[in-house]
């Protein structure tokens, strides 16, 4: 995974300043290396201490385009655990002995920061063997706890579901038999996902000016825990990675590409380098650490993303008229899938369940996947896949679905409601563009 983090440039200067590294569509800050803020000197140090931890832990560092001989220098010094926690120990209270900027921009990238390095903290806690429980977790390195739902609350959902496939034998069966209709044929997969990148990129850029030179490639893998991943490599360009291991179903085009895409992932990074990086110089955007409460942002912003582009009955239209034929698949039965997913989303939570269980040691992985088939649909085999995404992401998954909702109610809060999508975006993009984390949504 980790030699697809590619620098975005080649300067070898010391004293790199990130704001003298332009695509030419965005005005440099006039400081030079010298004139650095006591915030900057924190900023390149943790930007050290995430490479370094980034030896010891592989799915650590999930994109860096900041100065290469930074990365060089962690990959040859590689500093051990204890030196990494102290410095970062060292760093929160360098940043608490910081006067509270007067800015607002200014406020939040001081309790990044802080909430960045006691996530790492934590992280190295972790990987030296200390054990916490799911909702420790969460809490440590995503700034956030799931609630917790009782079985009950799924066994509504599925109660509901019942009436649409009546039968014997196990509910996902019968789910599964239907939702193999709608399918996308392998060979005409890229096809499919192609449009649906356009529809969402054409969507994002009539609401946000994205930079002028932005762009992705798609790669079709196999052998993966995770069924699509954005690899951001900086200069605004992306590797998009689409797990083909399992069936993908027609949804998971427009889920896809709005997720990885637009004005998901990738947006959410080129808004980041654009705004922080190249206008303010801020170096700590030029790494991204997947367990820290960024990714919360970052993933609850992706799926949260795929509503604002489509809102109300736009994406049936959208899937009606053009990726259910571009798919072959009857487009008269897209509204009644549609209906069907709506109800099969609000099992999202399930899986933070048989999650919390299984880290907290109460069940093993095959209950988990267990309670995967029976309380979040998941056939078998797809159920087993997240088993492996528990084993290798583990609290992670609360960033899906309860990311999604506290970046929804944030920008509800705000005025974004479902009948005004031009705020709706307006206040998707102001966070995206920002270093707000999950605390900073309340
Ligand atoms: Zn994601």
């Amino acid at each position: 995974m980790r030699n697809v983090m590619a620098a975005a440039c080649c300067l070898l200067l010391t004293g790199w300043n990130p704001a003298d590294q332009g695509a030419g569509t965005t005005k440099p800050r006039a400081a030079a290396p010298a004139q650095k803020s006591t915030m900057d000197t924190i900023a390149e140090q943790y930007v050290k201490l995430v490479l370094a931890l980034g030896q010891h832990d592989a799915d650590y560092v999930d994109a860096y385009y900041g100065p290469p001989d930074w990365k060089k220098a962690a990959e040859s010094s590689k500093v051990d655990l204890t030196a990494i926690g102290s410095k970062a120990a060292e760093l929160v209270s360098a940043l608490a002995r910081e006067r509270e900027p007067a800015g607002e921009m200014e406020r939040l990238r001081r309790h990044y920061l802080q909430r960045q390095l006691s996530a790492l903290a934590a992280r190295v806690r972790m990987l030296k063997g200390e054990k916490l429980s799911f909702d420790e977790e969460s809490r440590a390195l995503y700034d956030a706890v799931a609630p917790t739902q009782p079985e009950s609350h799924f066994q509504d959902i599925l109660d509901r579901l019942e009436k649409s496939f009546p039968g014997s034998g196990p509910l996902v069966e019968r789910y599964d038999a239907f939702r193999r209709n709608f399918v996308i044929p392998r060979e005409k997969l890229d096809a499919v996902f192609q449009r649906a990148i356009q529809a969402c990129r054409e969507r994002t850029s009539q609401h946000m000016t994205l930079p002028a030179d932005e762009h992705f490639t798609v790669e079709y893998v196999t052998g993966k825990s995770w069924s699509g991943y954005n690899w951001y490599q900086g200069g605004f360009r992306s590797l998009i990675q689409v797990n083909t291991d399992l069936p993908i179903y027609i949804d998971r085009a427009v889920d896809l590409a709005c997720h990885e895409g637009y004005p998901g992932h990738h947006v959410y990074n080129a808004l980041l380098e654009k705004h922080l990086v190249k206008d303010r110089g801020w170096i700590e955007f030029t790494v991204y650490p997947l367990f820290s409460p960024q990714s919360l942002i970052a993933e609850g912003t992706a799926n949260f993303g795929i509503e604002v582009a489509f809102p109300g009955r736009e994406r049936v239209e959208f899937e009606r008229s053009v990726l259910f034929p571009a798919a072959g698949l009857d487009p008269s039965r897209a509204a009644e899938y549609y209906e069907v997913q709506a109800l099969v989303e609000e099992l999202a939570y399930a899986a933070n369940e048989a999650a919390r269980r299984y880290i907290n040691g109460q069940i093993d992985g095959a209950a988990a996947a267990r309670w995967l088939e029976r309380y979040a649909l998941m056939p078998h085999d797809r159920a087993t896949q997240r088993v492996r995404f528990f084993d290798q992401y583990r609290s992670y998954v609360i960033n899906y679905n309860l990311g999604k909702d506290m970046v929804r109610r944030y920008i509800e809060s705000r005025g974004g409601t479902p009948d005004k999508p031009a705020k709706r975006w307006e206040e998707f993009e102001k966070l995206i563009s920002s270093p707000r984390l999950p605390s900073d949504l309340k």
